[in-house]
């Protein structure tokens, strides 16, 4: 009898049963989830601070953009506040690799959409992130949850209309206008056609003072889309 033969055929074969019943680590701490399908162990998912903004049209996120642009429909799946379980989860999305966290919350993002019966949008554009970055961390991370987003509507994802050309100067210590201006000439459409008469959703992980945003819409608005609205993963309260 060939032993040799046998025993890969039987590690891979225990491998694969293990991978069905060992649980993944939660999405949040790393630790064992013991809930069936969940992502997140007990107590972070307890714990997660979930916004109202799909209850509300007028939502902070909403007012945040309100007036500086125009915007259809804006909401943050989750509230963000620093040394929490968002922090964390936010943290281990964007620099440690865990694309997962950004899947997740892209497909619950649909969810939440959906239920709140807010308008299909055409388009789901991501906010975008300078080459160099992006060769730095592998992926874009607001790419990631925009596509999980329009994975789960069936929706087109766009990857290559919106563009960062360099990388932005820092935003801090500068007033608002300064801001925006720092970051207007940042971004370009390079596909007009594919946002012109399209109901627009632009998606990014956190709002803080919404600049980025707010420059991203103005330059996307020169192009005459049939609306445009906003996700994010999280929001400064
Ligand atoms: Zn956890």
């Amino acid at each position: 009898m060939n032993i040799s033969a046998t025993f890969p055929d039987f590690r891979s074969l225990l491998s694969d049963f293990l991978s069905v019943i060992s649980p993944l680590p939660c999405l949040a701490c790393a630790q064992e989830v013991r809930m069936p399908d969940s992502s997140l162990c007990l107590s972070c998912a307890v714990g997660l601070p979930f916004t109202d903004h799909f209850d509300h049209r007028q939502n902070l996120s909403f007012q945040r953009l309100n007036g500086r642009v125009e915007v259809d429909h804006v909401a943050a799946i989750l509230y963000f506040t620093r040394s929490s379980v968002v922090q964390e989860m936010l943290h281990r999305f964007k620099y440690q690799g865990h694309e997962e966290v950004g899947q997740y919350f892209g497909w619950l993002g649909a969810c939440l959409w959906q239920d709140a019966q807010w308008p299909k949008p055409d388009v789901v554009l991501p906010v975008p992130i300078h080459r160099k970055k992006m060769r730095r961390r592998g992926y874009n991370q607001s790419a990631v949850f925009g596509c999980a987003f329009s994975k789960k509507m069936q929706v087109s994802f766009d990857n290559q209309t919106l563009v960062k050309r360099q990388a932005s100067e820092s935003q801090t210590g500068k007033g608002r206008e300064e801001r925006v201006q720092n970051v207007r000439s940042v971004f370009e459409i390079l596909h007009p056609q594919h946002i012109t008469g399209k109901k627009v959703l632009l998606v990014d992980d956190v709002i803080t003072t919404g600049a980025t945003l707010e420059s991203c819409i103005l330059e996307i608005t020169r192009f005459q889309p049939a609306g445009i609205s906003v996700l994010l993963l999280a929001a400064a309260r």
